[in-house]
């Protein structure tokens, strides 16, 4: 058992009796041997999880903003092992996952500094004769010992956005990684053990899909974060009604290039983003740009450049620093894209470029005249595709990207604030973002979506209100 890799129960390094194996999606071998809990070890996990609730929210800040100043600095020194780590079991090309694995060091940094500054409010009582002599002093507390769930495609960083806020409001927090790519979660722990968060804060559970449902059922976990797919998340929210669940769920990103956009160098530029941003990651990225709304007065010349753009990428061996778009997660994820495309040329597409598929490989693909009812329009492609579509102005472009079933985020390339503001008003999203593509995200603002993309936000911040409570305290007698 040497060589098996151990989860983490209650800060401790576990194994149990079973193991599956994590395998590169490039070429297929064998990565690491992970040990599974069994369901006792689970229990204990749990268990210390609420054991240690009270006190570590009890702890003074300045501990926990050291405990996770201590994770960011070290996942900033360990850089290197941790983007090998990424690429091997995600597939993700070494450039991408270094990004990761900067975005995870600050997203623990920002933690640090929430974990400072993150008080409450005084509200003034004597505004009636009521209140005279009282003060409120509204105050966050955690609601409880969170389950994370995390996806595989930033298999680092979105379990860094569950755990740095937890533990920042001073919540325990039981992580349950994607079993693809469970190693970077596993490797967050080496780094959590380097704390002196008392025992039971955090565990790393590798516990099998069909073993979950017992840790969401589980009433003493009144928090359920999950960051994943739509049907495993809403089924999740419709298992436990009665607990506060946060969903951060797909999309199918949308790019408006608004009629005014047309300054020279503007269409190259713009195509540049949204060729990159739908094929960082292959496209497996909840926020990856996958329809692109073009005035008819630029569609052409847009289109031109977006080919241009996306022919220049390299796609490839994911381990080699040259690679812009590497394998998809694994060879089923790229045949159902690769069917997506195939449907929606047989409804009537023009395939303009890519459309093949090696392995868990595909070409980074363009397509125009897709009908809307075509999956690739429709659905969460999570592939490289990108369907451009001519809009006749603002109105009909609005339109089209708030006809989803999703709203995460939107780009909106104009030089007008007027648009920008209109955009912003009208999309149904949970953020836009003017002048770039959908796909930016940043740790000191909210994110999260609407309709079919969840509920509730992250952000460093705004997942430490999302996981707490306020209690007010009113003062009498002053
Ligand atoms: P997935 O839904 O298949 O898996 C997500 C997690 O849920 C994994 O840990 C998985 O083991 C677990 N899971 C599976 N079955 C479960 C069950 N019955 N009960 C509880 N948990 C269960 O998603 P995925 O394929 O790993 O990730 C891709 C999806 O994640 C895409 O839809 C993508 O858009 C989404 N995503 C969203 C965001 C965001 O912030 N909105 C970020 C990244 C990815």
């Amino acid at each position: 058992m040497a060589d098996v890799t151990p989860f983490w129960l209650a800060g401790e390094r576990a194994r149990g009796s079973s193991t599956f194996e994590v395998r590169h999606p490039y070429d297929g071998a064998v990565v690491a041997t992970v040990a599974e809990p069994e369901a006792d070890q689970v229990e204990r996990a749990v268990a210390a999880a609420v054991e240690v609730a009270p006190r570590l929210s009890g702890l003074p800040a300045h501990v926990r903003a050291s405990a996770l100043a201590h994770v960011s600095k070290e996942i900033a020194r360990r850089g290197d092992e941790l983007a090998r780590l990424i690429t091997a079991e995600s597939g993700k090309p070494l450039t991408w996952a270094r990004a990761e694995v900067a975005r995870a060091s600050s997203t623990f940094r920002w933690g640090a500094e929430e974990a400072r500054r993150f008080a409450g409010e005084l509200t003034r009582l004597d505004t009636d004769p009521t209140g005279d002599g009282r003060l409120a002093l509204t105050r966050r507390f955690p609601r409880g010992p969170v389950l994370g769930i995390t996806p595989f495609n930033f298999p680092l960083n979105l379990v860094a956005h569950k755990v740095a806020p937890a533990l920042a409001i001073g919540a325990p927090i039981i992580v349950k990684p994607a079993p693809r790519t469970p190693l970077s979660a596993l490797f967050l722990g080496d780094l959590l053990a380097g704390t002196d968060l008392p025992e039971g804060s955090w565990s790393v559970l590798t516990v099998p899909n069909d073993r979950v449902g017992g840790l969401v059922a589980d009433p003493r976990l009144p928090v359920v974060s999950f960051t994943g797919s739509g049907p495993v998340g809403w089924s999740i929210r419709d298992a436990v009604p009665r607990k506060h669940v946060v969903l951060e769920l797909g999309g199918n990103g949308a790019v408006l290039v608004a009629p005014d956009f047309h300054a020279p160098g503007d269409l190259a530029r713009a195509a540049g983003r949204i060729a990159l941003f739908a094929n960082y990651q292959a496209g497996q990225s909840c926020i990856a740009v996958q329809r692109v709304y073009a005035d008819h007065g630029l569609y052409g010349e847009l289109l031109g450049e977006i080919v241009t753009a996306v022919r220049a990428l390299r796609d490839g061996d994911p381990t080699d620093p040259a690679t812009d778009v590497g394998p998809l997660v694994d060879v089923a994820a790229a045949e159902r894209v690769e069917q997506w495309i195939g449907e929606a040329v047989a409804a009537g597409a023009t395939l303009v470029c890519g459309g093949t598929r090696t392995g868990a490989s595909l070409a980074p693909t363009v397509l125009t005249g897709v009908p809307d009812a075509a999956r690739v329009v429709r659905e969460e492609v999570f592939g490289p595709v990108i369907v451009v579509e001519s809009v006749d102005g603002l109105d009909e472009g609005l339109a089209r990207i708030n006809d989803s079933a999703f709203g995460l985020q939107a780009g909106v390339f104009t030089h007008d604030l007027g648009t920008a503001f209109r955009a912003h008003r009208e999309l149904v999203v949970g953020g836009v973002v003017v002048g770039d593509v959908p796909s930016y995200r940043a740790d000191q603002m909210p994110y999260g979506g609407t309709k079919g993309s969840g509920i509730g936000r992250e952000g460093v911040r705004s997942a430490m209100t999302d996981l707490s409570e306020e209690r007010v305290l009113v003062l009498t007698g002053l």
